[in-house]
């Protein structure tokens, strides 16, 4: 069986990736979505073990510390990162792994991997993203201050990604994620072995 594809996706806080996210699994089987750990607080509706695994700094800590994690950063104040278990079985069982992160942590990924894909979601403009993220009711007026300051840092590094998404309809933005992890599948590089045996026949073949 192949190997699984390594997705990362960033964007702005409030481009949507998770309404993206959760339709792409809903309409296609081949994909696992990486729960992340988070010392944040739950939002309003948000279940432990289902939008996050929910710890206490000190539990977060040992986690490091015992090497659990594939990458981790702050944001905002909060540590976020990525348990390494789920993400390396399911990626062995042939499943694209989503990891839907901010850009620090996905910069540790491509060090570390890079085969990664790596995908960059933004609304269509910042006057939307500010509308969506105001319209969400969640968060203070800091939090949505720093969380659009932040925005305007992760712009800097959107080049550093592979793909650009422009979330602009919500199904429209998932196939074309689809299509572009499908077209990853057939990169070259990733069917090695396909390559081997087709040269190996061909070669046979010319002998006889
Ligand atoms: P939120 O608090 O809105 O759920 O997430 C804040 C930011 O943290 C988002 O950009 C989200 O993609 C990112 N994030 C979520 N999980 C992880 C993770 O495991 N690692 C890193 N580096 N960022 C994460």
């Amino acid at each position: 069986m192949s190997k699984g594809v390594l997705v990362v996706v960033s964007g702005f806080s409030g481009a949507g990736k998770g309404t993206v996210m959760k339709r792409l699994l809903e309409k296609y089987d081949n994909y696992a979505l990486s729960i992340s750990v988070t010392t944040r607080n739950p939002r309003p509706g948000e279940e432990d073990g289902r939008e996050y695994f929910f710890r206490s700094r000190e539990e977060f800590e040992k986690l490091i510390h015992d090497d659990a994690l594939i990458e981790y950063a702050q944001y905002v104040e909060n540590y976020y990162g990525t348990p390494r278990s789920y993400v390396e079985q399911q990626l062995l069982a042939g499943k694209d792994v989503i990891l839907e992160i901010e850009i620090q942590g996905a910069m540790k990924v491509k060090e570390k991997i890079p085969e990664a894909l790596m995908v960059f979601v933004t609304p269509p403009s910042v006057e939307e993203l500010q509308r969506r993220l105001s319209g969400r009711g969640t968060e203070t007026p800091e939090v949505i201050a720093e969380r659009l300051s932040r925005a305007s840092e992760e712009a800097e590094g959107m080049a550093e990604y592979d793909y650009l998404l422009v979330n602009d309809d919500i199904e429209e933005c998932v196939e074309t994620l689809h299509e572009i992890i499908q077209s990853e599948h057939r990169r070259m590089t990733r069917n090695e072995e396909f390559v081997r045996t087709i040269k190996a026949e061909a070669r046979a073949l010319t002998k006889n």
